[in-house]
């Protein structure tokens, strides 16, 4: 028996964990006590992991091909696969040009995969055509930080949950989506209880019924909230004037904007009570160190950067940034959001936070990697939604997924079924063979999956962790990194043979010592961290420059910010309603979100049966006086449905939803119902700086469903 550490492969919280194996199976799965992020805590689904990793059941054994659009996929040996991905690209590369490829991947694969599938995808191919699905996640996060403070980031950490005074949770159902942190804040409040809790979300959630105050606001209208909130602050004299004038630039044309944002108006817009939107600003103004934690409330919205600035505008303003317990703080999604943004995974950035049009920048990669600098493309790639589209129109041709199930997790599924149905060559790369999106491969490529696999993630907190393999992988799966690395050699061979390989080393270690490097002198600056260091000193915040003794915990607490001036900006943010409005067709509000026992698309944590006792089937929840107004009941099956499509769910009463709302989880997929998931009614607007889509919110009707 031998026992691993490594990193839960769920959430973005990052839980250490060990697990214990037999050499060829895991038998058993606990939380580390020594890791900082959850010193031996795991939520459920971190606890089931043995369970999960126990069973084959859906696991992608062999490299499978077909030949023919009508033909069955067949079990091929991987030198036959890997040949005919390389020569399949390469036939579009040369038809069509390098733009006529992507690459979709995901926030679950590790840091070391994405640099390679990064650095073939606009090293090699010569396309920024790379994103992931993080853009369905954390990408309007991205933006506000960058546009505010200069650089992607949180500029907190773990510790700061701990020393606040006042906690606002916005669009974050924490009790849910990052459980562990959740107890973070329970046992920090319990400690000291005049800690305040602002939490501002349009559903009654679990985490919401433990706030000192629940602002259930008109779904989207967060942003009339914050300048409400920043309005009231500048009228009470509570803003930190010292602060905005040696830090900050541009809050005087926000007071302009914020006129229109008394806290009536604002109280009006979103549907609370004004005295609850002044005692929350009144709180967040007046406590020592005020923390936001926020999530996908904000960030799947059309205007999900907005949201994210207003909020930090808010910080910036009263002064509650750089300091223990106070600041914005994003809560990613996925393990490894993070890490892929640090890699530059994906088709809006190049590795390290450099930018794709500034041509200092892409000289620089290019030098890195030993490529020409004309091959890496000025063109800006497609992000997640723009290159479905792209693929539906046959622009693109062929899309190599890895890691992510879209038939599932993009909006308006009609839409992506017949991009992937359109396109010349769908490769899926992944560990699960039974997923929708799987279903459409010509090239299914089994990869390893957690437990099985070697390198890094970094979690919410800018906290690098080592993620290793406990037992090899069942059948022939194999590493993601290898499998990139593979085909990339055969690629490079029929496109470029005279040059040096790019792939000549692709060992995990190996890989993140170069990406490390890649980092040096810059804000993320990793280049003091190496496998060796993580296995020596154990999980390490970045930044980490070379020579460091340790990461850091806090950003900006100087007062100096990554801008051209060097100061933080406020930006002027207008509040506007999201882009599906209701109407007398489509009356409710259909809102989206997660459970607390599963993951995404459930081809883990859906293999364990205890992990349906919280919840056993999809429903439709509906606040019961909406019900009785339509005559509905609880359990009658219904029809939820607007334009895009629908499907038919169990009805549950809730009196967490305010009236006009319905609810739906999004774990359940066109695997698990024929109508397939709730997506196929979401929108597909999106952010116009983050490009984020808004999977929270889309216009439906409901009508009990006709049985045939
Ligand atoms: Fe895993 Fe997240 Fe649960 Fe921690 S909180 S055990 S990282 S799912």
């Amino acid at each position: 028996m031998t026992t691993t550490p490594s990193t839960c492969c769920y959430c973005g919280v990052g839980c250490g964990v060990l697990i214990h194996s037999d050499g060829a199976r895991i038998t058993g799965v606990e939380g580390d006590p020594a890791h900082p992020a959850n010193h031996g805590r795991l939520c459920t689904k971190g606890l089931a992991l043995a369970d999960s990793c126990a069973s084959l059941s859906g696991r992608a054994l062999h490299p499978e091909l077909r030949l023919t659009r009508d033909a069955a996929r067949r079990r091929v040996d991987w030198n036959d696969a890997l040949d005919t991905v390389a020569e399949r690209l390469a036939g579009v590369i040369r038809r069509h040009g390098p733009d006529a490829v992507a690459v979709y991947a995901s926030g679950q694969l590790l840091t070391e995969d994405y640099y390679l599938f990064n650095k073939l995808t606009k090293g090699l191919i010569g396309t920024n055509n790379i994103d992931t699905n993080s853009r369905l996640c954390m990408s309007s996060a991205v933006s506000g930080y960058k546009l505010a403070l200069g650089a992607d980031g949180p500029p907190t950490c773990y510790q700061d949950l701990e020393l606040a005074d006042c906690v606002l949770l916005a669009g974050s159902n924490t009790a849910y989506a990052h459980p562990v942190l959740f107890r973070r804040l329970e046992a920090a409040k319990a400690a000291r209880p005049d800690t305040k809790w602002i939490v501002v979300d349009p559903r009654r959630t679990d985490t919401a019924a433990l706030a000192d105050l629940h602002l259930q606001i008109q779904p989207g209208s967060d942003v009339a909230l914050f300048n409400g909130m920043l309005h009231h602050l500048i009228w009470e004299g509570l803003i930190d004037e010292s602060y905005i004038a040696a830090h900050t630039e541009g809050f005087d044309a926000l007071k302009r904007l914020l006129r229109d944002y008394s806290p009536r108006q604002a109280a009006g817009l979103c549907g609370i009570a004004e005295a609850d939107l002044t005692t929350a600003a009144e709180w967040f103004g007046r406590s020592p160190a005020s923390l936001s934690l926020y999530c996908m409330g904000l960030n799947q919205s059309s205007h999900g950067t907005a949201k994210n600035l207003a909020l930090i505008n808010l910080h910036l303003a009263a002064g509650q940034i750089g300091r223990p317990g106070a600041g914005p703080f994003s809560l990613t999604g996925q393990p490894n959001a993070m890490g892929g943004r640090e890699v530059g995974g994906m088709a809006t950035m190049l590795a390290a936070h450099r930018d794709i049009a500034n041509p200092q920048h892409r000289a620089e990669v290019a030098a890195h990697w030993g490529v020409p600098p004309e091959r890496l493309s000025d063109r800006p790639g497609l992000p997640a939604i723009a290159l479905f589209d792209a693929l539906k129109a046959g622009q693109v041709k062929a899309v190599w997924i890895v890691c992510t199930n879209p038939a599932h997790s993009l909006p308006d599924l009609e839409q992506a079924r017949q991009a992937l149905a359109q396109a010349e060559f769908v490769i899926v790369q992944d560990a699960y063979a039974d997923t929708d999106t799987a279903a459409c491969a010509d090239a299914l490529l089994p990869a390893a999956s957690w437990g099985e696999k070697e390198g890094a993630v970094t979690n919410s907190e800018r906290r690098i962790s080592r993620v290793r393999a406990a037992v090899p992988p069942p059948g022939e799966a194999r590493a993601d990194g290898w499998i990139a690395a593979e085909v990339g050699r055969r690629l490079e061979r029929l496109l470029y043979p005279d040059a040096p390989s790019l792939f000549q080393n692709s060992e995990p270690g190996a890989v993140f010592a170069e990406h490390a490097a890649l980092t040096a002198g810059r804000d993320l600056d990793i280049s003091g961290l190496s496998h060796a260091r993580l296995e020596r000193d154990g999980p390490q915040q970045w930044p980490f420059p070379a020579g460091a003794a340790a990461g850091q915990a806090r950003r900006y607490e100087d007062g100096r910010f990554p801008t051209a001036s060097g100061r933080a900006l406020f930006h002027a943010t207008p509040y506007r309603p999201p882009a599906d409005a209701v109407n007398a067709h489509y009356p409710f509000r259909l809102l989206t979100g997660r459970l607390r026992d599963q993951w995404h698309g459930m081809s883990r944590s859906g293999r364990v049966a205890r992990l349906f006792s919280h919840a056993p089937e999809p429903t439709l929840d509906m606040h019961p006086a909406d019900a009785a107004r339509r005559g509905l009941k609880a359990g009658e099956l219904v029809r939820v449905e607007n334009r895009r499509g629908g499907l038919v769910l169990p009805l549950a009463l809730s009196e967490e939803l305010p009236g006009g709302s319905v609810f739906a989880a999004m774990h359940w997929s066109g695997q698990h119902l024929d109508s397939g998931g709730v997506n196929q009614a979401c929108s597909p607007a999106v952010d116009p700086q983050s490009f984020q889509p808004e999977l929270k919110h889309a216009a439906v009707r409901v009508e009990r469903a006709e049985l045939p």
